[in-house]
C-alpha cells in the first residue's frame, strides 16, 4: 500500500464526471487499499478516486475509523429525511460550511470483487456517502452551501 497525493479543488479532475469501473482486478484492489490508507493518514471520513487523480467511480468511507465502506460504481437508490451539518473536504483544506443532506440513504455499489452490495446508512455516514458520491460527478460541498443570510 502507498499514500497518494490528494489533489486540491483547482485540479480539473475534481470537476469532471468519473467513469464506471468495468474491471474488478488487482489494480482496483490496490487503488482501494491506497485510498483507505490515504484517507486514514489525512484524518478524513471519506475519499473519492478523483481526489487522488483517478477519474473512476470509486470511493471509500469510514466515519468511526473501524467500519470501512468500499463503494465501486455507487448509486443512491433512495433517500429519506434531511439533516444539516458542517462539512469539509480533504481537497479544500481549511474551508467548512453548512450543507443539507438526506438523513438516510440507500446505496447500491459493487465491492472490489464486483459483487453487488446494498447499504442503508444514516446520520454522518449518510453525509459521507453523499459527499463522496457527489465527487464522482464533479460536485463539491462548496456548490451546496446553505446561505444562512437568505433564510
Ligand atoms: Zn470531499
Amino acid at each position: 500500500m502507498s499514500l497518494r497525493n490528494i489533489l486540491d479543488e483547482h485540479d480539473p479532475i475534481l470537476r469532471g464526471k468519473c467513469y464506471e469501473v468495468t474491471l474488478f482486478n488487482d489494480r482496483l484492489g490496490m487503488i482501494l487499499d491506497d485510498m483507505k490508507e490515504t484517507m486514514t493518514a489525512a484524518d478524513g471520513v471519506g475519499l473519492a478516486a478523483p481526489q487522488i487523480g483517478i477519474p473512476k467511480r470509486i470511493c471509500v468511507v469510514s466515519v468511526d475509523g473501524k467500519t470501512f465502506y468500499e463503494l465501486v460504481n455507487p448509486v443512491i437508490v433512495k433517500t429519506e429525511g434531511t439533516q444539516r451539518g458542517v462539512e469539509g473536504c480533504l481537497s479544500i483544506p481549511g474551508k467548512h460550511g453548512l450543507v443539507e443532506r438526506p438523513k438516510t440513504v440507500w446505496v447500491e455499489a459493487k465491492d472490489r470483487t464486483g459483487k453487488l452490495c446494498k447499504y442503508k446508512v444514516t446520520d454522518l455516514t449518510a453525509v459521507a456517502f453523499c459527499h463522496e458520491i457527489d465527487h464522482l460527478d464533479g460536485i463539491l460541498f462548496v456548490d451546496k452551501l446553505i446561505d444562512t443570510k437568505k433564510e
